[in-house]
């Protein structure tokens, strides 16, 4: 049997990028969690990642507007929206590493109940 998924619309809070992802397990199954780490990057956007490949994130536009942050050892590509701010997802930049997985903002899904997400709690401030 295939694993279920699901597709959420998401977007930034201005709307200059919108998207949509397809999770698979779906948020609500038992088998997917969400990553809340306490990092400090994450501590400061907030995220709520779910870890999805290139592929299931199809975007509506925008995709080519966002700017891009990296810092220290430049591991990770953060990319937000340049209007309102939004954190919509982070990737690696280094291609052998984690291929071409994304880790995704849950925040910027539409209709989602955070409090409802079962989260997966990250120590990556001791990484
Ligand atoms: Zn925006």
């Amino acid at each position: 049997m295939a694993t279920p998924s699901k597709t959420y619309p998401a977007s930034c809070h201005c709307g200059a990028v919108s998207f949509t992802v397809t999770v698979s397990p779906p948020l609500d199954d038992p088998a997917q969690a969400v990553v809340h780490c306490n990092c400090s990057i994450c501590t400061r956007n907030g995220y709520l990642f779910v870890f999805c490949p290139g592929s299931s994130i199809r975007f509506d536009k925008g995709e080519g507007d966002m700017t891009e942050y990296t810092f220290g050892p430049k591991r990770l590509a953060h990319y937000f929206c340049p209007t309102c701010g939004t954190s919509c997802f982070a990737q690696s930049t280094d291609p052998s590493a984690f291929g071409d997985v994304r880790g995704v903002n849950v925040r910027t899904f539409h209709d989602v109940d955070l409090n409802a997400l079962k989260l997966k709690e990250m120590d990556g401030k001791s990484m």
